[in-house]
């Protein structure tokens, strides 16, 4: 008779928590554990005084990877998370005083972009049509599917679309073939920062984030981006997922060349047939796997993403010129990266995004206030960076630089916390305390990034920002569906019956 198989995930993550979800509908039993007190990782919430904070994740793309989850589980996503459209995305503010404002409008982003850059336009539509097929190809060929080898990869069909994706030039260079002013330059990179890789070193596919956001929009769940990972808790809790919370894995056990399921902090041993590790992956394998029985390749090799100086502020006021993206460019764009990639030092004068997620859900605010949330883009852990010093630094440099563009705000806070790339080492276990796990230039992409499943121990599987295909929230949950149905494979060879698998549907058109 065939046999009911159980696994254990490490971390309540999104990619943690949207792969337990499947993992139980497919028919095994499930338990998550997870270390802080609450679901979704990086994308936490923090409560304040009134406020409501979103502590990591302020955007959503790609919204039909989240609807697809629930609508492989055959539960529709409106009853667990509502979703709007930002319009216009976002206001840049660049050092000269000059502004961009970012709409689907295309006549009023005509306008805009002629004001910086007569005959601009046009060239802008080119770019979003290379964005469009960099988007399809990227989706439809890379990071939709497992590659088991590297053959897979290198097949005429990959290297036609790596040609068509630009996937082998960088996105700086790239976009500076359709614009000559620096500011529009940096208005259609900048987005690479969202992976946490600078421009010039990403490879120019990732033009397809500027043409998602206008293309396919900006999202927000209503009640901020933790609705997510609570809705996803919910759905799987629904199929029968256990979680537990403040339960930190101490280490996974493995007899011979098999993980036989993990050791908690508390002494306690849980067996499972299949281990899912939601932890960031090269932090686990340095901290939860023992090195005898399986490694990680190439890792005093491998590169991270930068990290974020936060500050969450409650105001007393509420600030009309500040929409709820708004993206602030310092002075020096290119040494800007350089510092944070190259130097390891915070940029003299640092860029930074601010989101006032109150706009277009009242409820995250008290009535007449504003809540703000500052991301600084900053080195990831350094020797030579102690936040203790360079917190303050950067955070009154944040407070001029506003003061400059006529916000005088620093007068008007009266709820702070702030959140180091030390926090977010401590508090999620991530290597290096990078924002955004592993980087992504070419040779950290596809086949190259560490495998979702581990080469010796074939029953150790991971899954989220540091493994294949890449961070992010809408990636992280394909990086779900990619793992479980490696997981499926590996369940049907130890004798499992499992429901069939979803019919994977084409993305909707875009
Ligand atoms: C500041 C910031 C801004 C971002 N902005 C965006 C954005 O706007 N849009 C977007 O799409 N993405 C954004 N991201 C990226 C996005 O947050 C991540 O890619 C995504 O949330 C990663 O999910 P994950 O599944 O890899 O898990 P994680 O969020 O890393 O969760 C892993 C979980 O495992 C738990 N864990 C670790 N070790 C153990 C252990 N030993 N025992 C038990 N539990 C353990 C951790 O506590 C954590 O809860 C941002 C990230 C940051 C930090």
């Amino acid at each position: 008779m065939a046999r009911r198989l159980s696994a254990v995930v490490v971390g309540a993550g999104v990619g943690g928590l949207a792969a337990a979800a499947r993992l139980a509908h497919a028919g095994l039993d499930v338990q998550v554990f997870e270390q802080t007190p609450a679901p979704g990782g990086r994308c936490a919430q923090l409560h304040a005084n009134g406020y409501t904070f979103d502590m990591g994740p302020t955007i959503l793309l790609m919204p039909e990877v989240v609807e697809r989850t629930f609508r492989d589980l055959g539960r529709p996503m409106a009853s667990y998370l509502r979703l709007h459209r930002c319009d216009p995305n976002y206001t840049i503010h660049f050092r000269d005083g000059s502004r961009l404002t970012f709409t689907s409008e295309l006549t009023r982003m005509g306008e805009e972009l002629e004001r910086i850059e007569p005959g601009s336009f046009a060239r802008f539509l080119r770019f979003l049509a290379l964005g469009r097929v960099q988007y399809r190809t990227s989706l439809d060929q890379f990071v939709s599917r497992n590659f088991d080898h590297l053959g897979q990869f290198l097949t005429p069909a990959s290297l036609r679309g790596i040609f068509r994706a630009r996937a082998h030039r960088r996105l700086y260079s790239v976009a500076s073939e359709f614009f000559r002013d620096d500011r529009l330059r940096a208005a259609v990179t900048f987005q690479t920062m969202y992976l946490g890789i600078s421009p010039y070193d990403s490879p120019a596919v990732y033009g397809l984030l500027p043409f998602s956001e206008l293309g396919v929009g900006i999202w927000f769940p209503e009640g901020g981006l933790h609705a997510l990972p609570l809705a996803l808790e919910r759905l799987a809790r629904d199929v029968g997922v256990h979680v537990a919370y403040r339960t930190a894995v101490k280490s996974i056990t493995f007899e011979g060349k098999r993980a036989t399921g993990v050791k908690l902090e508390d002494g306690t041993e849980v067996s499972a047939d299949l281990v899912l590790c939601n932890a960031d992956l090269p932090w686990a394998y340095r901290n939860l796997i023992d090195p005898k029985v399986t490694r990680l390749r190439r890792a005093g090799k491998l590169r991270y993403t930068s990290s974020g100086y936060m500050m969450y502020l409650g105001l007393d006021r509420q600030v009309p010129e500040l929409g709820h993206h708004n993206v602030f460019f310092g002075g020096d764009y290119r040494g800007s990266f350089e510092d944070i990639f190259e130097r390891f030092r915070v940029p003299a004068d640092p860029s930074f995004y601010v989101a006032v997620a109150n706009r277009t859900d009242p409820s995250l605010a008290p009535a007449g206030c504003d809540g703000l949330y500052v991301l600084v883009p900053v080195p990831r852990q350094h020797p030579s960076l102690d936040w203790a010093t360079e917190g303050p630094r950067v955070r009154a440099q944040v407070f001029a630089r506003l003061r400059e563009e006529g916000l005088d705000l620093e007068r008007h806070v009266v709820t702070e916390r702030v959140f180091t790339p030390d926090d977010w080492a401590s508090r999620f276990s991530l290597e290096h305390g990078s924002a955004f796990g592993l980087s992504h230039h070419f040779f950290q992409v596809g086949p190259f990034r560490p495998s979702n499943q581990d080469p010796t121990v074939r029953n150790l599987f991971f899954v989220g920002a540091s493994t294949q295909p890449g961070t992010g929230l809408p990636t992280v949950m394909l990086s779900a569906e990619l793992v479980v149905q490696r997981m499926r494979r590996e369940a049907a060879a130890l004798g499992a019956t499992l429901a069939p698998a979803p019919v994977l549907a084409p993305e909707a058109a875009a």
